[in-house]
Parts: C-alpha cells; sequence; structure tokens
C-alpha cells in the first residue's frame, strides 16, 4: 500500500518543516505501508538533505533537458535533491499548466530515466462519466503514457486514478466505482504487458480521500493505497490514512499467508 501526500501551493517553509518533525515523532508506517509527501518544490533540496522518514516526492518536472529552459527543473535535478516519486499528468496540470498527452508522456519518460518512480495520473471529467466515456478517456491516458514504456522499467510506475470532479470537490468515487476503473486499468495493464506486471503495479485511488472513506477506498480488491490531497495538509488526518492503509496491508498480509 502506499500513501502519497500532494501538498499543491499550499505550506510556508516553515509549515512544512513542523509537519515533517511531526509525522519522524509518529510511530513509523505500518508493516507493508509506503509513505510519499510532495511538497512545494522550492523546499525539496531542503527536505531532501534532513532525509525524512518518507519518501520524497515532486508535484512536477520539465518535459525538457537541461539548458535554456527558464523557470523548468528536470528529474536529473530532482534526483540529486533526493526526490524518489515524481507525480505527472495530474489534472489541475493537465487543465491548467498545458500538460497534455504528449507533454505528459515525455515527463514519464524523462522521470523513468533519471531513475525515479512516477506516479502517472489519470481520470476523467464529470461530463465523461455522465457521457459514460469514462473508462475510454481513462484507457486513452494510459495508452498515450504508458503503452510505450519498456517493461523493465514498470516497478517504477504507480498509477494513481483520480476522477476529476472528485478532486478538491468533497465528492468522493464510491467503492463500487473506484473498484471498476482500478479493475479496467489492471486488465489494460494485463494486456498491455503481462498478468505479473499488472500484479505489481500499485493503483492509488485519488479524490476527497480521506480518514472517514479510507478504510473503504482502500478495502477495494484493486485499489493499493491514495494520492491525497486536503486530507495530506493536517499531520494527523495524514496520519488516520497510513493507518488505514496499515489496516487494509495487514488483512492482505493474512489472507496472503492463509493462501500459501
Ligand atoms: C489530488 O489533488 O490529487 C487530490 C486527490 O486532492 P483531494 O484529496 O483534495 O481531492
Amino acid at each position: 500500500m502506499l500513501v502519497a501526500g500532494n501538498w499543491k501551493s499550499n505550506k510556508s517553509f516553515n509549515e512544512a518543516k513542523e509537519f515533517a518533525n511531526a509525522i519522524a515523532a509518529m510511530p513509523q508506517a505500518p508493516a507493508g505501508v509506503e509513505v510519499m509527501i510532495a511538497p512545494p518544490a522550492p523546499y525539496l533540496a531542503a527536505m531532501g538533505d534532513a532525509q525524512p522518514p518518507f519518501r520524497l516526492g515532486s508535484q512536477n518536472v520539465s518535459a525538457t533537458g537541461s539548458g535554456a529552459h527558464t523557470g523548468e527543473f528536470t528529474a536529473e535535478m530532482l534526483a540529486g535533491c533526493g526526490v524518489q516519486d515524481v507525480i505527472v499528468g495530474h489534472s489541475e496540470r493537465r487543465d491548467g499548466y498545458g500538460d497534455d498527452d504528449k507533454v505528459v508522456a515525455e515527463k514519464v519518460s524523462r522521470v523513468l530515466d533519471a531513475g525515479l518512480r512516477v506516479i502517472f495520473c489519470c481520470g476523467e471529467s464529470l461530463q465523461d462519466r455522465q457521457s459514460d466515456v469514462h473508462f475510454d478517456k481513462v484507457l486513452r491516458q494510459m495508452e498515450s503514457a504508458v503503452l510505450h514504456l519498456p517493461a523493465e522499467v514498470m516497478d517504477r510506475v504507480v498509477v494513481a486514478y483520480e476522477p476529476i470532479w472528485a478532486i478538491g470537490t468533497g465528492l468522493t468515487a464510491t467503492e463500487e466505482q473506484a473498484q471498476e476503473m482500478h479493475a479496467a486499468i489492471r486488465g489494460w495493464l494485463r494486456e498491455a504487458f503481462d498478468d505479473a506486471t499488472a500484479k505489481s503495479i500499485p493503483l492509488l485511488y485519488g479524490g476527497s480521500c480521506k480518514p472517514a472513506n479510507a478504510d473503504a477506498l482502500f478495502a477495494c480488491e484493486d485499489v493499493d493505497g491514495g494520492l491525497i490531497g486536503g486530507a495530506a495538509l493536517d499531520p494527523d488526518s495524514f496520519r488516520a490514512l497510513v493507518e488505514a492503509a496499515g489496516r487494509v496491508s495487514a488483512l492482505r498480509m493474512q489472507a496472503g499467508a492463509e493462501a500459501s
């Protein structure tokens, strides 16, 4: 299970340091649970130097290499700052900052080429869902960014399904809606790669996930954790999400042990 926090453009630098200290003071993440936090980019180098007790994530990366690209930062620069994971394809970047499918595919490749792990976001709008094209939309996004990847990098790919209508709105996908889309993504990965690859790729749910609904969402068969916005801003609610993932992880480990 992976619980990944996306702070977006929130928190002062001091608040970011206080949050990292609060997490460090809490008990270790439960067995089988990875924790990632993506603070605003200007804080990454300092947070990386402090070797926080969680994976350090970036919310963005350049689609270009080093050179005359004012304001951009490359995947290699992120790696040098201690970043391990990079979020690519978030709907806020797709909708507001020109990250179309081509740019997203380029960013995914650059993150992987730099040896980092990518958290690739996909998801449909409310209009897509109401028009019953939500599966097509999401699987087309997968096709354009993931299909071309060589099999050997797939152990550094995480997929986050984030229905746009649920992001920051307080609306959450039902367990059935989350599970059926995750199963479709898993099925697509099986077709595009193979069964072992499909099973091994963590599929995160994102969209108003919070302590009150996390147990139910994380318990869905094909949900392997969450990409969390609002509820990742407060250490206590973030910790509650990590604990929810821990409960599900313990159940899955028990089921695995009983089956073998
Ligand atoms: C997100 O931005 O990735 C997200 C899931 O936000 P929220 O949890 O606030 O809906």
